[in-house]
């Protein structure tokens, strides 16, 4: 590993003022599961290293709440997700558990218990690594990341904050502070698939996230996402069109699924050929799609 300066904020505007000062020499670090492992095959060789640790009682950094937010069809309920809560915190908390159950499904199913204690949420959206499970699930709930730098601020939805391997739209100078993640409509339902033929903390040979929601008999909104299958996680655009407006049946949903086909690029590894990959994404997509539509009835049924 290269030699490096350590310096550890006690505020965010005090680390936000180191990020520009020093902004391409400089790496945040948070729980340090994926940068430390970049830095000892010195893939990355930062000069600075600014600790996020002490940052967690402030601005809401690790704090999981509910807010309202106004939009153009009026208020809704979403979830603010802090950048510093880690995995595990996000897995047991009450309020996602009953908000947003596949989100809490989803951090559950990442990596060990000791690597979720420690790595948090907006270390997982920087890190940009394409295997990785969280992103999925917070695209299928159209969910929105909160982005700071010491001039300003802004929102990005989280499809467009990935941009390459390993690259997403933050500036050298930005740090991420927060996701927002809507509540979803009524009469949804949402699934989290992570398919694992070797081990159960390993990365994702495929991940499907998905997301319906049902008007009478018809799918009135569709989301789904993978992970594991491209340079980036992707939305499935062609499958979701495919089920928009469509009564949910047993072949509708098997004739999106296989639309998924041509969506995904998966890369020949350790895990499977891209061929199997491909294969396996469209028998991930149709089983998230029944496993949602399943959760969406059910809803309805309760109500
Ligand atoms: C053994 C192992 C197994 C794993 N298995 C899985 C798995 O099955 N599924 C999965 O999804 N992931 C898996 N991971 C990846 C893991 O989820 C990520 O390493 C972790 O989420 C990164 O979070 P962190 O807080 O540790 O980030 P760090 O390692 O601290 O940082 C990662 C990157 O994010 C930047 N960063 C950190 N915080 C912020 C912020 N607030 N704003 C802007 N930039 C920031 C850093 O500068 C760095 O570039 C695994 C990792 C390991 C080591």
């Amino acid at each position: 590993m290269s030699p490096f300066e350590y310096i550890e904020p006690a505020t965010l505007e005090e680390a936000l003022d180191a990020l520009a000062r020093y902004g391409d020499e400089a790496k945040l670090i948070a729980g340090g599961t994926g940068l430390v492992n970049l830095m000892k095959q010195r893939l990355v060789q930062p000069a600075y290293l600014i600790g996020l640790r002490r940052l967690g009682r402030t601005e809401g950094l690790a704090e999981i709440g509910q807010i309202d937010q106004t939009g153009p069809t009026g208020s809704a309920q979403a979830v603010r997700l802090g950048a510093l809560c880690t995995h595990r915190a996000l897995e047991a908390s009450p309020l996602v558990r009953t908000a947003v159950p596949v989100l809490a499904e989803t951090f559950e199913r990442v990596a060990s218990i000791r690597i979720r204690s420690v790595a948090t949420l907006g270390g997982a959206l920087a890190h940009a690594d394409p295997n990785q499970d969280p992103p999925p699930s917070l695209m299928v709930l159209d969910a929105r990341v909160g982005l700071r730098s010491s001039h300003g601020q802004r929102e990005v939805g989280i499809e467009e904050f990935f941009v390459d391997y390993y690259e997403t739209v933050l500036e050298p100078d930005e740090m991420v502070t927060a996701v927002i993640v809507p509540r979803p409509p009524a009469n949804s339902g949402a699934s989290f698939l992570k398919f694992l033929p070797q081990t159960q903390d390993d990365y994702a040979t495929v991940a499907v996230a998905a997301r319906l929601t049902l008007d009478a008999d018809r799918i009135v909104q569709a989301r789904v996402a993978l992970g594991a299958a491209g340079a980036t996680p992707l939305r499935a655009n062609a499958v979701e069109a495919a089920l928009q407006g469509q009564p949910p049946t047993p072949t509708v949903i098997r004739d999106a699924a296989a639309l998924v086909a041509e969506a995904v690029d998966p890369s020949d590894d350790f895990r499977g050929s891209a061929d199997y990959k491909r294969d396996m994404a469209v028998v991930f997509v149709q089983r998230a799609l029944d496993h949602a539509l399943g959760r969406a009835r059910a809803g309805r049924e309760q109500e």
